[in-house]
């Protein structure tokens, strides 16, 4: 099997700057590419502010400041630098369109053998795959946020996707500590067909006033012993993906129990987008 040093890390957001900070960590050279030099700037300083706060916490990152951590993270707003990546892991934004333009670009400029891994909520992997001409090596890799506190990801294994491909992922995962649950293309998968509904649900409770987000994610901490009440839980995903998972959902069952909240659209509408915003069902 090939070795996977070099890692491409598509979109710089929530989760690609998690990613990209968990593989440097983990001694990968990381090619972080994101639409604009302020976005990855930004990147770079969140990726510098978690690691001082785990070295505070006492994390020893094999001795290795935030500096020399982050020299291994390379970053690009030309997708061309992937001709060296030996793996890409694509984190843009859940829009099937944009999503689109980047397989395209990136299937002429990687090596043939190079698996793409899509980081998505909901978007079917085979449709992914039908963009490009490696539907093979093509496979999603749904990680949980925040990426390095995360140790499991649900692998999605698409139509074409052959098991050298899944086996190619699985060592990935293993090289940064991470297990794999392998399930069978279908939008949402099993994590967000079941989240997004939640979410969702829990939304219309506070849009029908039927209690305040504090009082619906309490019950669920309190009664249900879960870490986090969906509210909470969609504020620290970001409501503008939640509201996109949840109209993929719509679009590809066509059925009308995946009808976005109006409340959650007009959030999203608002800039209210959870805590990378500042605000969404709770202040941060
Ligand atoms: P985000 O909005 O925080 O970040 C998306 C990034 O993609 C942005 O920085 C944007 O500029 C960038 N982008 C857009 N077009 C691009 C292009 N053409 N080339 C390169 N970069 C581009 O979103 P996120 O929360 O990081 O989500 C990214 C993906 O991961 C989505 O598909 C989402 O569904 C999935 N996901 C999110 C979570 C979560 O908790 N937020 C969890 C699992 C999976």
């Amino acid at each position: 099997m090939q070795d996977l040093n070099v890692i491409g890390v598509v979109g710089a957001g929530v989760m690609g700057r998690g990613l990209a900070q968990d593989l440097a960590q983990h001694g990968h050279k990381v090619l972080l590419i994101d639409t604009g030099k302020d976005i990855l700037d930004d990147a770079v300083r969140s990726i510098r502010q978690n690691i001082r706060a785990q070295l505070l916490m006492g994390k020893k990152n094999g001795g290795k400041s935030a500096d020399e951590i982050l020299s291994a993270v390379v970053t690009s707003t030309d997708l061309a630098v992937l001709e060296e990546a030996d793996f890409v892991v694509e984190n843009a934004t859940e829009n099937f369109d944009i999503k689109k333009g980047i397989y395209r670009q990136i299937d002429q400029i990687c090596r043939p053998q190079t698996v793409f891994a899509a980081n998505t909520s909901a978007i079917s992997i085979t449709r992914i795959g039908s963009l490009t001409k490696r539907p093979d090596r093509i496979l999603g890799m749904h990680f949980m946020n925040p990426v390095p506190m995360k140790k499991t990801v649900e692998v999605i294994r698409g139509h074409h996707t052959t098991t050298e491909t899944i086996d190619t992922a699985i060592k990935f995962l293993s090289q940064f500590g991470k297990e794999g649950v392998i399930v069978r293309d279908s939008p949402g998968f099993v994590s967000n067909r079941v989240l997004m509904l939640t979410v969702n649900e829990a939304a219309f409770l506070v849009h029908d006033r039927v209690a305040p987000p504090s009082d619906i994610d309490k019950i669920f901490v309190e009664c249900f012993g879960h870490k986090m009440g969906p509210l909470a839980t969609a504020d620290l995903i970001g409501l503008d993906t939640i509201l996109y998972s949840i109209d993929v959902l719509y679009e590809s069952f066509n059925d009308s129990k995946y009808r976005p909240c109006p409340l959650l659209k007009q959030m999203v509408d608002a800039g209210l987008h959870g805590q990378k915003s500042g605000r969404g069902f709770f202040e941060y």
